[in-house]
């Protein structure tokens, strides 16, 4: 089938059709509007996708070369996301639905993160386990199939993109953090200096302590040396993020070896880390897994895997009718 998917759950406003499982097009508009006042402005992330929206469906159109009438769906995030946002995407699919008199699909977002592993090669293979990182989530998922999945861990509070996000912007990094901590840690030493992280039981996380751990590590520093932040930011950010991936990878290993899968994958924003994805590489030497990482057009949110997991929909019959509404909060569910 060919569909159209749209994804506005956050601040990318994004398009992207797909045609027999083939990715024809994926259109992404970032927002700058946020940029000045360093985080997502809900209200102002709404109006801007209710801007971008009809610019960035007709340029995937365009650059698929697919006209509207050759649509067999139209797909839209349902959530999770800013409700604002999702509403904007939800109604234009609604709409183009009923217009185009196509069946409608609903995405779950983190169940496409995870799915945007089968829009290139190589392809886990089921079950594969997935470490699904972002800026609102931080989960260990059992993939049993495309859409029979399981959360078998979970953050208990803070997302480890929003302990990249936060920590960068208590280094005085510009917004969005998280990539700027990447690359500044690039020409640092990870072991300069060391930052405690919380243990949750089971396969659980919990990344709020880490922030604390910065912001009283800085004022202790910056007491007697005012520029101690610029002289050793490399260093800074190697070392949180050294801290970061290890606490992601601890859980993860653990899960492997108690469920016996090496297929291991990651997903998610945070998937685009530098020092995660080579962590992942020589872990994959030293305990035999399989590794998978998406290219980074798929890691950060985008249409193309709204539309990957739309196809696995239509394939199954499921359609929602235009009774549905965002769910901000909406939960990856086993499909048994
Ligand atoms: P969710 O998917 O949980 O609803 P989201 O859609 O806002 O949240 P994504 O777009 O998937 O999140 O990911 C954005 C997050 O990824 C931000 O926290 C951002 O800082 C982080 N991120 C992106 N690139 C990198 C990188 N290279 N290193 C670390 N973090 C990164
Ligand atoms: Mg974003
Ligand atoms: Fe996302």
């Amino acid at each position: 089938p060919t569909i159209l998917a749209i994804e506005s759950s956050c601040d990318e406003t994004s398009a992207s059709v797909i045609s027999g499982g083939k990715v024809l097009s994926n259109i992404v508009a970032t927002q700058a509007v946020h940029e000045q006042y360093g985080g997502v402005v809900p209200e102002l992330a709404s109006r801007a996708h209710q801007q971008n929206l009809i610019p960035v469906v007709s340029q995937a159109l365009l650059t698929a070369n697919v006209t509207k009438s050759e649509l067999k769906a139209v797909a839209f995030t349902r959530g999770p996301g800013l409700l604002g946002a999702l509403l904007v995407g939800c109604s234009f699919a609604k709409s183009f639905a009923l217009g185009m008199n196509i069946p409608l699909i609903e995405v779950n977002h983190m169940q496409a993160h995870i799915l945007a592993h089968f829009i290139d090669d190589p392809k886990p293979s089921f079950p594969f386990l997935c470490l699904t990182v972002s800026g609102g989530h931080t989960q260990i998922v059992l993939v049993k199939d495309y859409l029979d999945m399981e959360v078998i861990g979970l953050t208990t509070d803070d997302a480890v993109g929003e302990a990249f996000d936060k920590t960068a912007k208590m280094l005085g990094l510009p917004y969005p953090g998280g990539p700027m901590l990447d690359k500044t840690a690039a020409l640092g030493n990870p072991d300069a200096f060391a930052f405690p992280v919380g243990n949750m039981p089971g396969y659980n996380y919990s990344f709020s302590g880490i922030k604390t751990s910065v912001l009283y590590f800085l004022k202790d520093k910056t007491k007697d040396n005012p520029d101690f932040v610029p002289e050793n930011l490399p260093d800074i950010c190697a070392s949180v993020q050294k801290t970061l991936i290890k606490t992601l990878l601890k859980k993860l290993v653990q899960a492997s070896k108690d469920l016996n899968i090496n297929e291991i994958a990651i997903a998610g924003g945070v998937s685009a880390n530098t020092g995660l994805r080579q962590t992942l590489q020589d872990f994959a030497k030293k305990y035999k897994w399989n590794v998978y990482v998406p290219a980074f057009e798929y890691c950060t949110d985008n249409a193309a895997m709204i539309a990957m997991a739309a196809h696995f929909q239509y394939l199954k019959d499921d359609f929602a009718t235009q009774y549905v509404s965002p769910e901000p909060k909406l939960k990856i569910h086993s499909a048994l």
